[in-house]
Parts: C-alpha cells; structure tokens; sequence
C-alpha cells in the first residue's frame, strides 16, 4: 500500500475586498474611515473595516491535492498570517491530513501555557483547521460533512442579519424587501439602531407583522440590568431572542440576564473554545448558543455543538465578514449536528462574495443550500487574487 500523502506546505493570503457602503450599513454620526481604512461603530465602540477582509489559508498535500481554510482576518491581519506562517505551517508539514483534530489539539497546545487562549492565535489555528478537513474530505473522496459524524440535512433554513439603511422607514422597507423574498426570520443590529432599539422592534413588528421572527443584537452595550430592563421593554413586540447584552467578560451578568428575561438569549460569538463556552453553560446562562466558523475552526465547533446538545441548547452559527470558505465550514457543521435548526445569513456579505469562489452553496428560498463535492465544496475563484493585500513585513 502506497503512503498516505502527508502535508507538503501551508500558505496564507490576506484577501481585501472593496465595498460601496461598509458592513452593518452606511456611516452614523460621529464615523469616518480612518487612514488604515478602518470605523468605529459609535453604537458599540468597535472597530470595523472597510472592505471585506480576511485570510485564506491553502494547505498543500505531498500528491499536489489542496485544501482551502478561512479565518477572520477584518482587523489586523498580519498578525493571524504572521501566525500561520511563522509558527503553525511549518509544524503541521509533514502530518497526516486525515488527523484534523488531533492537529488542531496540538497548535492549541503550542502556546497554551503561555495564555493563548483566543484571539488572534486560535483564529489562526480555525483557519488552518478549516483547511486540514477541506484538505481530508478531498484527499478520501468525501463531503466534509460526512466524516464529521454524519449528515442530517441538505439545506439549513436561515434568518436575515441586519436590516440596513439610513433612516428607519428605509431600514422597514430593507426587512420587507427579504419578507417578499420569503424569509420569515430577521436580527437587526443595535450598534446601528441610530433611532432607539425599542423604537426599531416596533417598527419592524408594525412592517412585518405578527409571524415575522424579530432578534435584536445587543452588540454587548449593556450592564446587566440594564439589559433586563430592556428585555421587558422590548416584550410587547414579542421579540424572538436577544443577543450579546452584556461585556463579553461578564459571566455572571450574561448568566443573571439569561435568568431574569422572558425571552431566549443568544451568545457566543466571541469566544473560541469548549473552555469559554462550559461556565456559560454550565450556568444555564443560554438557550442559543452562536459559535463563528472564523474564529473556532471545524474541530472546535463540533465539540461545541455536541456539548451545547447535552446542555438542551440550539445551535445557530453566527455569519460575518468572509469570503465564503469558513462559511462553508460552518453548512458542513450545521448539516451534522442534532440541535442546529438555522443559521445566520449576511445577505451583505454572502451574496455578493460568491462571485469570487467556486461552489454549488447558495441562499434560496429563505435556505442554505450545502455546498456540494468532496470537502468543502469551495474554493477561492481566480478572481479573488486581485485582492490579495501585501503582508507587512519589517
Ligand atoms: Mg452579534
């Protein structure tokens, strides 16, 4: 029996994509565009890009297969590429790509006993998981979705994120627009809710109608309290669940939130590992819980999921600025786990990036559609090289 092919090279590209009106919408009072090409959202005090940017990652076998990854590269992505090149590919040449989690356990474990546990290092580490299982399911002729355990479905239905526009009849008519289109289910976004959150719940309400399932991202804008307070305001609208509204380090606020309020509450998308999320669970302080592709890798996320299952909770994967390949990632995940029932979908971002890969995924009919092939189903198109952005170097 000839050898199984092992990991020859590991390549990072940051990918900076032009955008007419920048993510979550266009421009609030007090915003600009600084010179690195950057915004901060008044609403929550971060710090977003321009363009949509992130790094892609291209894991080369010993026989010449190759296997796409994606992380989030939106701010600072030198330093998730500096990770990957200085640090992560040259220990994975020459590993089996058929040992993904294995691999991801190890990476993990090259900077632990220093504190890294999140950020910039294990969203380098998602991105180069992501990659191994494109890597794995292309080199056994397999669908990635089909080695994590098995397939449950072949579309996973999913819900419009954010409801842009400049005013707020503009933002109804944004939410009624994707209503005509069939979808049923929508989250807007506080950090841009210039004319108060309430305010926005019952416009939409009012637009949309009695049926329409209506999320409001908090953006992590409030102390615990506050948040209940809020909750209450917000229930004559039957809100469908609110989301991240306390300081991402506060477990025991999220916790008193998640028992006060009378309505789901959703988190997560900000942390990383099975670490981050146990105490959460542990507290009940959740019924949903959003793990991001980008910043966890395939690996991590099923651990994830199986764990918020044994702890009754959903899963509903959060969706960002990407080209694509983690959101693939992300369709594999969904399609294999019990307790996965919908996913996000950034209608701005999603629909006009697909021009610059090559996949059978798609939104239709208020659905995402699995990409299909062996792996992941995607990879960048050639179009998408116009975009690289040179790395700093000293
Ligand atoms: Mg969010």
């Amino acid at each position: 029996m000839s050898a199984f092919p092992t990991i020859r090279s590991v390549e990072s590209f940051i990918i900076s994509i032009p955008r007419e009106v920048p993510y979550l919408g266009p421009l609030g009072p007090g915003e600009r565009i600084n010179e690195r090409g950057y915004l901060v959202r008044q609403g929550n005090r971060a710090i977003y890009p321009s363009t949509d940017m992130s790094v892609l990652i291209k894991v080369t076998a010993e026989d010449g297969t190759v296997g796409w990854g994606e992380t989030y590269g939106i701010i600072a992505p030198d330093a998730v590429t500096s990770i990957i090149d200085d640090v992560l590919g040259p220990v994975v040449t020459g590993r089996d790509p058929r040992d993904p989690v294995v691999i991801q356990e190890d990476l993990y474990d090259l900077m632990r006993v220093r504190g890294f546990f999140g950020g910039f290092y294990v969203d380098a580490i998602a991105g180069l998981d992501i990659a191994l299982w494109d890597l794995f399911g292309k080199l056994v002729g397999q669908p990635v979705v089909k080695l994590l355990g098995g397939q449950r479905r072949e579309r996973i239905p999913c819900y419009v994120s954010g409801v842009p526009g400049a005013t707020m009849e503009g933002r109804v008519e944004t939410a009624r627009r994707f209503a005509a289109q069939g979808f049923d289910a929508f989250k807007f976004h506080s950090a841009v809710s210039f004319d108060g959150i309430v305010e926005e719940m019952r416009a939409l309400r009012e637009g949309l109608g009695p049926q329409a399932r209506i999320a409001v991202d908090l953006h992590w804008k409030f102390s615990a309290q506050e948040a209940i307070q809020l909750a209450d305001r917000l229930m004559p609208f039957n809100p469908w669940f609110i989301e991240a509204p306390c300081q991402p380090e506060d477990i025991e606020g999220q916790a008193h939130v998640g028992a006060s309020i009378r309505v789901p509450l959703a988190l997560g998308e900000e942390w990383r590992t099975v670490y981050e999320y146990r105490p959460r669970m542990e507290r009940r302080s959740m019924s949903i819980v959003q793990p991001e592709m980008g910043h966890i890798g395939l690996s991590q996320f099923m651990q994830i999921g199986r764990m918020a299952n044994a702890f009754h909770m959903q899963v509903i994967p959060h969706a960002s600025i990407g080209l694509g390949v983690f959101q693939a990632a992300s369709l594999h995940a969904a399609a294999a786990l019990p307790n996965c029932a919908m996913h996000e979908y950034q209608h701005s971002i999603f629909d006009r990036n697909l021009k610059y890969v090559k996949t059978t995924m798609r939104c239709e009919a208020a659905h995402f559609v699995l990409p299909e092939g062996p792996g992941l189903g995607i990879e960048p198109a050639r179009d998408v090289f116009q975009f690289v952005r040179r790395k700093v170097r000293a």
